[in-house]
């Protein structure tokens, strides 16, 4: 089964339809969470990825800001001033649809997280020494996360975590047990400003790690022209 690996789409949806269309044919998506948040776009994002097939998706700290789980003074100015602007963007039906999505899931041989697999929705695996204590909260042999909007991948070796970051475009089989990060869809924050995503092949867990390109100047248009913060216009460009 060829599965699309998205996460951080952040309602990018120019990005997102970049994903899709380089994609080619996937018969399953799953989705790491924080599909609104920054962007312009949260439900055009929202009823894109609702419509994907054979979907799994869990919720990120934004969505869980959204849906009133978390108070947004938890975020920096900027994000709340985002927050607050996709509040009153986003539709009831789209609402409901965040409300119910889980924390955390496992499917077959993966636990899908947004954060960490100790504390899904927050937590940041950015340091090996944070990735080695996560592997005992997941059972299966992979753990796919978010958050970070960095690519990297952390493997057990000997009862510790090394930690790579990946570079695009990256193929290779995923051997256990390991976590990665397929990078952020809408918001990346490796100074490389393509969308990032990933293919996940059960056939063998191949891996396949790709970058594409997308329209930002647009995107930038839109977040000006819904007032959105300066900040969050400018990084996608630069990919911070
Ligand atoms: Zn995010």
């Amino acid at each position: 089964m060829r599965i699309l690996v998205i996460s951080d789409i952040h309602a990018n949806l120019a990005a997102l339809e970049s994903v899709i269309a380089d994609a080619g044919e996937f018969d399953a998506a799953w989705c790491l969470g924080d599909i609104v948040g920054y962007g312009p776009d949260p439900n055009e994002c929202l009823d894109v990825v609702r419509a994907l097939p054979g979907l799994v998706c869990v919720l990120g700290n934004h969505d869980a800001a959204m849906i009133g789980e978390i108070d947004s003074e938890a975020f920096n100015p900027e994000a709340r001033v985002s927050i607050e602007w996709t509040k009153e963007t986003v539709t009831e039906e789209n609402m409901a649809f965040m409300v119910d999505l889980p924390k955390h899931i496992a499917v077959d041989r993966v636990t899908i997280v947004h954060g960490s697999p100790r504390a899904p929705t927050f937590e940041y695996l950015l340091h090996p020494y944070t990735a080695t204590l996560n592997f005992a909260y997941f059972e299966t042999d992979f753990s796919f996360f978010g958050h970070t909007h960095i690519p990297t991948i952390f493997r057990l070796r000997n009862g510790y975590a090394d930690l790579a970051v990946l570079e695009a475009p990256a193929e290779f089989a995923l051997e256990p047990r390991l976590m990665i990060n397929p990078g952020s869809v809408g918001q990346p924050r490796d100074r490389d400003p393509r969308a990032a995503y990933a293919i996940y092949d059960t056939a063998g867990d191949r891996w396949e790690y790709r970058r594409v390109d997308y329209d930002i100047a647009a995107v930038q248009d839109r977040m000006k022209a819904a007032d959105l913060p300066l900040k969050h216009i400018q990084r996608l460009a630069e990919g911070w």
